[in-house]
C-alpha cells in the first residue's frame, strides 16, 4: 500500500539515512511538484519488476562500473541486469561494493527517486544493500521512500542520466 506522507517526512528520513548528500542539496528540489510516499514492496519483485538502477552505471567500454555522475558516456544500468553480469560482479565484490556488510545488514529502507512519466527509479541510497541481496538473491520486505515528480528537467546531478524525458 502507498502512503502519502509530508516532505517534512521525506527530508528527515533524507537527512538522517542518507550518507550522500544532505537534504536541502537534494536534487529532488529541483523537481516539479514533488509528491512523498512511503511503500513496502517484495525486494526480488521490486529490483526485476521495475525499472530500477543504481547510481554507477558502466562506462563506455560497457565492461567497468563508474560511480561518475558527470560522466556522459556511462551507460546506465538496472539492477536486474547487473545482477545477471559474472563479470560486473566480479568487479562489485572486488571493490567491496558488495559483501558481508551489506548481506547481513538489518536496514531494509531505501530512497527512490521515480519520474512517473518515463517510469523510472533511481536509487539513492541502499545501493549496495539491494544489490548484495540481488546477487546472493536474499529475498526480504523492503520499505521505499520515494519522491516522485512528472518533470525532471531542472535536476543537476545523477537524474539526467537516467530519465529520458527531454524538453520538447
Ligand atoms: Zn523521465
Amino acid at each position: 500500500m502507498i502512503e502519502y506522507i509530508k516532505q517534512e517526512e521525506f527530508s528527515n528520513y533524507e537527512n538522517t539515512n542518507s550518507r550522500a548528500f544532505k537534504d536541502e542539496l537534494a536534487e529532488w528540489r529541483l523537481s516539479i511538484k514533488p509528491e512523498f510516499t512511503r511503500y513496502t514492496a517484495n525486494l526480488l519483485e521490486f529490483i526485476s519488476q521495475h525499472n530500477a538502477y543504481p547510481l554507477y552505471r558502466v562506462d563506455k567500454t560497457g565492461s567497468t562500473l563508474t560511480g561518475a555522475y558527470e560522466d556522459k558516456t556511462a551507460k546506465p544500468i538496472t539492477f536486474a541486469e547487473l545482477i545477471n553480469r559474472d563479470d560486473l560482479r566480479d568487479e562489485l565484490v572486488a571493490k567491496g561494493l558488495i559483501g558481508a556488510e551489506y548481506k547481513n545488514s538489518d536496514n531494509t529502507v531505501i530512497i527512490s527517486y521515480h519520474c512517473s512519466k518515463c517510469n523510472i527509479f533511481v536509487i539513492k541510497d541502499g545501493i549496495h544493500r539491494l544489490t548484495t541481496w540481488g546477487v546472493y538473491q536474499i529475498n526480504k520486505e523492503i520499505t521505499v521512500y520515494q519522491v516522485s515528480s512528472n518533470d525532471w528537467l531542472r535536476a543537476n546531478s545523477d537524474m539526467p542520466n537516467f530519465c529520458t524525458c527531454k524538453t520538447i
